[in-house]
């Protein structure tokens, strides 16, 4: 069984993404996994804090448990999405001990999320998350920039925002925070947006966010490491297509799929009919959207170093 990371360099190096759907709700875990399996794909289920407690994931624990429930080694791995060092409504959190008890439960991959802090102490809070992940052998994310969404109230107008490109991810700061933390993926704000996930805001349809592909690709020839797109909900699927050839290896969905089972639940009232609506667009969006279906043997199967890929 390859590991996480390699899945996302061998993602890198075929110019795919590896999408990462994140489960606010636990029966959403087995329509995820099983359309990865019916369109013969790779993903990510993650879980990060918030859903824990704003939505109804519980924990680390009882996703895990769900994931272990119907697990499919050769098609999913589980990734702790979203630790932050600060929260979204500005509360310090015990990241060290929720990294460690990730780790514990056998978690594949972890983030950890320090772009609420200055640029110095983003570096020390994410290179003591890269020691204890990579002390399990498992890669560690880490965010650089702001990707907007997450806070109480509406998000900044979105062209404004665009346009000037406040909070982007700084050139030099991604070079060095890259270097001196020894992160193994990062995720960069090139103008994508989170979806709200506070009050009536998160039920609203997002917005159709475009991308700055020059910026990414600078981004990614100083880095040198593989790339993330946060809130890859609602983003133009233009964009999406080409930052994934110019250095973006994985890609969050939250929003889509999160909604997809709100409505189904509100009008059938129906668990599986909520599970199932997940598993539609689930398999739409592999499918369909990021063009993924049928791509496991090479994102599994590729070693790179035997097959002379570069
Ligand atoms: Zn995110």
């Amino acid at each position: 069984m390859i590991d996480s990371a390699q899945i996302v360099q061998n993602a890198l190096k075929l110019g795919l993404v590896v999408p990462a759907f994140n489960v606010p709700y636990l029966p959403m875990v087995e329509p995820v996994v099983r359309a990865t399996v019916d369109t013969d794909s790779v993903a990510f289920i993650e879980t990060a804090r918030l859903e824990w407690y704003k939505f109804e994931a519980q924990g680390l624990r009882p996703v895990l448990e769900a994931f272990n429930a119907c697990e499919r080694p050769e098609h999913v791995r589980l990734h702790l999405d979203h630790l932050p060092v600060i929260d979204e409504d500005e509360l310090r959190v015990d990241y060290p001990s929720i990294l460690k008890e990730a780790v514990a439960l056998g978690y594949h991959s972890v983030m950890l999320d320090g772009s609420r802090l200055g640029l110095e102490e983003n570096i020390e809070a994410t290179r003591k998350a890269v020691q204890i992940a990579h002390g399990a052998g498992i890669p560690c994310e880490a965010e650089l920039g702001a990707v907007f969404g997450h806070e109480k109230g509406p998000p900044p107008p979105y062209e404004e925002l665009f346009e000037s490109g406040k909070g982007f991810t700084d050139l030099e700061e991604a070079g060095r925070f890259a270097t001196e933390t020894g992160c193994d993926w990062l995720s960069v704000a090139i103008g994508n947006i989170h979806g709200a996930v506070s009050g009536a805001l998160k039920d609203q349809k997002k917005v159709a966010a475009r991308l700055n592909i020059d910026h990414l690709e600078k981004l990614r020839d100083a880095t040198g490491i593989p790339l993330v797109l946060h809130g890859g909900s609602g983003i133009q699927r233009e964009y999406v297509l080409k930052a994934v050839k110019k250095g973006i290896a994985k890609v969050n969905v939250g929003t889509e799929i999160r909604q997809a089972y709100e409505s189904a639940l509100r009008e059938s009232k129906s668990v599986p009919a909520a599970q199932e609506a997940t598993y539609e667009r689930t398999c739409w969006l592999i499918r369909d959207y990021f063009e993924l279906a049928g791509t496991r043997k090479s994102v599994i199967g590729c070693q790179p170093s035997a097959t002379g890929l570069h």
